[in-house]
């Protein structure tokens, strides 16, 4: 057994900490206030390798594999979550094309998205369905040699900003619902798409989150990815790898709440002593970072064993429910550390607290994950 991160991983690690530390951190608190998304950072990010770096080399990437991207999420969401989501998700949906697309839809998608140069979206989620992805409305009806799409999507992280997305559509509705789906890939300029940024997000503020109109979209048959009525089974073993990098923005706003708690319980003082001389406060302290360094050992060695060939899905999606769970446990305790001062924008621990709680709702939301986890334990 080894539980040692390679050099290699080791270097990837510090060389984003180091980046995010130069590029991110001086515009934290603006993107948030504003709700800015940072393009430049992304295009700055690729030029590291640290975009789509999951994606193999042949196509453009870095190949650092899923173990990989989480240590790059985890540590650009350190540093802010909202902003993990403008670089590491800009591939957001990519997985489907490079499991099933052909060599042609790989070779054009897939290395644009790691210089940075496109985004793509993963437009799953409705306004009337959520959590039940077989209940998505969203059709794609043949004409020609064409789909013409109709319906909305809702919640799509980058999708005012990316240039296409791969969207769940139904293609097939004669068939039952989980057979019905399929995933095609939809270009964000095409005639009909409209898309319109949702404001007002509680955390997460730097990132661009959009609702999606589809009016007579008009896509080739060849954007379809894969065999048609297969997209729900393709859409959640999209999720079983995704999950991995949500856990790793778990992981890192987690660590960055216990970070800022040590610093502060040092510095403040109460009854003429340090904070953290306070039992109370260790407790506080202990209870993150065992939290931590569980969650680390779930999300790496969940990541190590796809990146070798032995997923185990439900460990994937054990750290999501753990990561959600780490993360708002984490900013809660960090937030009641600073007591008044965690309250106010003063410190960073507001934000991360902010930022926390949507750990528990995308990619999954909690029950989802429990669902999960609950039916694969009985199918063993
Ligand atoms: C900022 C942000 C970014 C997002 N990015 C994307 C994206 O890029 N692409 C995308 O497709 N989607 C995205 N989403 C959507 C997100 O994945 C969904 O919001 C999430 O899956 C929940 O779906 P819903 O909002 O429809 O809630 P619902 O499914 O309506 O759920 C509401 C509540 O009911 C619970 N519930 C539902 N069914 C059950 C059940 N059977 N048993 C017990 N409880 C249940 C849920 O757990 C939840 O607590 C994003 C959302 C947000 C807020």
């Amino acid at each position: 057994m080894d539980f040692e991160l390679t050099e290699e991983m080791k270097m990837l690690k510090d060389m984003t900490r180091k980046f995010a530390m130069a590029e991110i951190a001086p515009v934290v608190r603006e993107s948030d206030e504003h709700e800015k998304y940072t393009p430049e950072i992304r295009k700055k990010a690729a030029q590291n390798g640290l975009v789509g770096a999951w994606i193999p080399e042949e196509y453009g990437g870095a190949g650092v594999g899923i173990l990989g991207n989480a240590l790059i999420t985890e540590e650009i969401s350190k540093i802010d979550m909202g902003i993990s989501l403008n670089v590491v998700a800009s591939g957001f949906g990519c997985e489907s094309i490079l499991n099933y697309g052909t060599e042609e839809q790989k070779k054009k998608y897939l290395p644009p998205i790691c210089t940075g140069e496109q985004v793509c979206a993963g437009a799953y989620t409705e306004p009337n369905a959520g959590t039940d992805v077989a209940g998505y409305k969203t059709r794609a009806v043949k004409d020609g040699g064409d789909y013409v799409i109709n319906g909305n999507k809702m919640f799509i992280t980058n999708g005012t900003v990316c240039d296409f997305m791969v969207a769940q559509c139904i293609t097939n509705p004669e068939e039952k619902r989980h057979n019905s789906f399929s995933l095609i890939i939809v270009p964000a300029d095409a005639k009909g798409v409209t898309r319109s940024k949702i404001r007002g997000k509680m955390g997460i503020r730097s990132s661009d989150t959009a609702e999606i109109a589809f009016e007579d979209v008009r896509v080739p048959q060849s954007n379809l990815l894969g065999k048609e009525g297969n997209g729900f089974r393709q859409l959640m073993h999209f999720f079983d790898i995704t999950r991995i990098m949500v856990s790793g923005q778990a992981l890192g706003l987690s660590e960055a709440c216990l970070e800022a708690s040590v610093k502060y319980v040092k510095e403040r003082t109460a009854f003429g002593a340090p904070l953290g001389t306070f039992q109370m406060t260790q407790m506080k302290l202990t209870e993150m970072a065992i939290r931590i360094e569980a969650l680390r050992g779930l999300i790496y060695r969940a990541a190590w064993l796809i990146d070798n060939g032995k997923p185990d899905y439900t460990l994937a999606a054990m750290a999501k429910f753990y990561g959600g769970q780490t993360a708002v446990f984490c900013a809660n305790y960090a937030v009641e550390l600073h007591g008044g001062y965690g309250y106010i924008d003063e410190y960073p621990v507001q934000k991360m607290y902010r930022d926390a709680k949507i750990l528990e709702i995308y990619e999954g939301t909690k029950e989802a994950e429990i669902m999960t986890i609950g039916r694969a334990l009985q199918a063993r």
